[in-house]
């Protein structure tokens, strides 16, 4: 499937979440939530997404931004986590974040690691938050 596809059914299954829980949208936050999801899969921060959003919403306010990915997040369309002081938007399946500390960028794994992982934390009476899972690395 292509990106563009794939952000045009992301923004459907929004504004049937939406529906189900008897909110709105503003067209504006319809069209920084398509910015958003265009966007997840690239790890990126905030500021990304508000410079992104800019070239179509020139007055946009970063708290908007901020707002409406708290919002996607809450209706379990995408996740958020924290590296290295920044806020990263993040796609919801389970996988591993491997982050390098040299180029700042964030690589998905998925599969048998984080299977071993969730069963090492089981032995220790943990249960894993598979969506906020990130490693630490170098490339150098
Ligand atoms: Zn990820």
């Amino acid at each position: 499937m292509d990106e563009l596809k794939e952000s045009d059914e992301a923004i459907k299954e929004v504004l049937n979440k939406l529906r189900e829980n008897e909110m709105r949208m503003t067209p504006q936050r319809i069209l920084i939530s398509k910015t958003i999801l265009s966007m997840v899969k690239d790890h990126v921060t905030l500021k990304d997404i508000y410079d992104e959003t800019e070239k179509v919403l020139p007055r946009v306010g970063m708290s908007t931004v901020y707002n409406t990915i708290k919002m996607l997040e809450s209706l379990g369309i995408i996740d958020t986590f924290y590296v290295d002081g920044k806020m990263r938007v993040d796609r919801t399946h389970p996988h591993i974040n491997i982050f390098c500390k040299n180029t700042q960028a964030i690589t998905d794994i998925d599969g048998s690691a984080l299977e071993k992982i969730r069963e090492v934390l089981r032995d220790y009476g943990l249960k894993m938050d598979i969506k906020k899972v990130v490693i630490e690395a170098n490339c150098k």
